[in-house]
């Protein structure tokens, strides 16, 4: 019998209908059974249940009142996964679809991605089931001002320092940055994701897309590959995706088509990045409108279609289980040799199986889009110095960590007898720092 079956059996048993949380629970749990084997006693100090289990969990009311002066109920949650190594750190999702078991797969996901940056950060994640989709800018600062009403008793600058994750931008920051302040009467780095007029990080907007284009020039530079002249396609069109198709360009690659949760666009001679901000980021439409500023290019309903899409590499950059077993082939099938992922579990099982026997190079997300919540985590460190370094230096600082990210898992597959395989290098790296640190805490913790 395999030693953490029983582990994963009591996930199941304790945390029914929350498949997402199962998935991420069940792929790292796989990837550590050769730790267990070299390391009993782990599995008698109990670390491989304790780390499955958050260390709390808050849900709460969140009402407000809407324009026209109806009052609306949403859901709030903040799950405060492991705090075995620094603070809880890990964003706040704002998503009709969040429930307690999605917040609890990426607070899960962000122990082991947050250890791999090598920073002192704690796991955790949070959100509400709040759609800011059509909302006015009034709707959208009652919501987050009463979000924060709530979520400003649990967290502090050495408890648990929110960010931002999908329906989460520098708005929202600001909003609940501002309630949190008039509460505590206390000016400090509680949340990341600041405006770079009061505590903001340079390079914090940009650093998940560059992070992970970052990590991936490290991977294919392993196999001689590059992103020079690459075609590449991305999913999404948020702050991951833009920031990760400027970087593309940079590094000499052409994205080819974005996407939103609508439909998709193809350009063939290249994504006109500017349009895309102009339509997301100032007006706040829908990728559709792409093609109204350039007629050569193609919009198709559906997004799930972006994935027949030719490409030498494809960065998943919108959701959960985006791609699944069929797009993971069609993707093989027409030439992609390289993924990595800017969203979290973008991928399902059934998916990554494809690319690891067909020697995709894969990134997977906890390693690949760590970049995010390492610059967050700088954004931190010049908060307690009372400091701004430029963008050179964080950019700099954020590069070095996504290669050390890379070198580390990549190492710990080859240690772990699986050179290629990425999934398991960064579980199992991820992994050992956080486990070191819980067996030295003792078990009260
Ligand atoms: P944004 O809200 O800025 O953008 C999300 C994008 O993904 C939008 O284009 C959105 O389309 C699309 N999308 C969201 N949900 C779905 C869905 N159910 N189906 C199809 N498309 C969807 O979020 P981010 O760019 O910040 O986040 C994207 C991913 O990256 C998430 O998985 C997030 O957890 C992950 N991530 C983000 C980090 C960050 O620093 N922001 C850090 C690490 C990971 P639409 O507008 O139609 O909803």
């Amino acid at each position: 019998m395999k030693i953490l079956s029983n582990v994963m059996e009591q996930v199941l048993k304790r945390n029914p209908n929350e498949p997402e949380f199962h998935q991420a629970v069940k792929e790292v749990l796989e990837s550590l059974e050769p730790v267990a084997e070299r390391h009993p006693e782990w599995v008698k100090a109990g670390i491989f249940e304790r780390i499955v289990e958050p260390e709390r969990q808050i849900i709460f009311r969140v009402p407000w009142v809407d324009d026209s002066g109806k009052v609306q109920v949403n859901r709030g949650f903040r799950v405060q996964f492991n705090s075995a190594i620094g603070p809880y750190k890990g964003g706040l999702r704002f998503h009709p679809s969040v429930y307690l078991g999605i917040i609890k797969f990426l607070g899960f996901e962000q122990i082991f991605k947050n250890s791999l940056t090598g920073l002192p950060i704690g796991g955790g994640k949070g959100g509400s089931d709040f759609d800011p989709k059509g909302k006015s800018d009034g709707e959208v600062m009652r919501f987050c001002q009463s979000f924060m009403f709530e979520l400003a008793r649990h967290i502090g600058e050495n408890t648990d320092v929110p960010a931002g994750d999908i329906g989460v931008g520098g708005r929202e920051i600001g909003y609940m940055y501002g309630m949190y302040k008039k509460i505590r009467n206390d000016f400090t780095g509680v949340l990341t994701g600041k405006g770079l007029t009061w505590g903001g990080s340079l390079v914090r907007t940009e650093a998940t897309g560059y992070g992970l284009c970052y990590f991936m020039e490290a991977a294919l530079a392993a196999k001689g590959k590059s992103f020079n002249g690459a075609t590449v396609v991305i999913s999404g069109s948020g702050n991951v995706a833009i920031y990760a198709t400027q970087k593309v360009h940079q590094l000499g690659g052409k994205v080819v088509a974005l996407s939103d949760s609508n439909g998709y666009i193809y350009d063939a001679e290249g994504i006109k990045l500017d349009t895309v901000k102009q339509i997301k980021e100032v007006e706040r439409k829908r990728i559709s409108e792409y093609v109204k500023y350039h007629p050569n290019a193609i919009y198709t309903e559906g997004c799930s279609g972006i994935w027949t899409v030719k490409c030498d590499i494809a960065l998943p950059s919108a959701t959960q289980n985006e791609i699944d077993e069929e797009s993971a082939k069609a993707l093989v099938a027409n030439g992609c040799y390289a993924v990595g992922e800017g969203a979290n579990m973008p991928s399902t099982p059934e998916a990554v199986e494809v690319f690891l026997k067909n020697k995709v190079i894969y990134g997977p997300a906890k390693a690949a889009n760590a970049g995010g919540v390492a610059t967050s985590a700088l954004e931190m460190s010049q908060n307690s110095m009372r400091y701004s370094w430029t963008f050179e230096e964080v950019d700099a600082k954020l590069k070095d960590i996504m290669v050390n990210i890379y070198k580390n898992a990549s190492a710990a597959a080859k240690e772990y007898g699986d050179p290629d395989n990425l999934v398991l290098g960064a579980n199992i790296a991820g992994f050992l720092k956080v486990a070191n640190a819980m067996y030295a805490q003792g078990i009260a913790y």
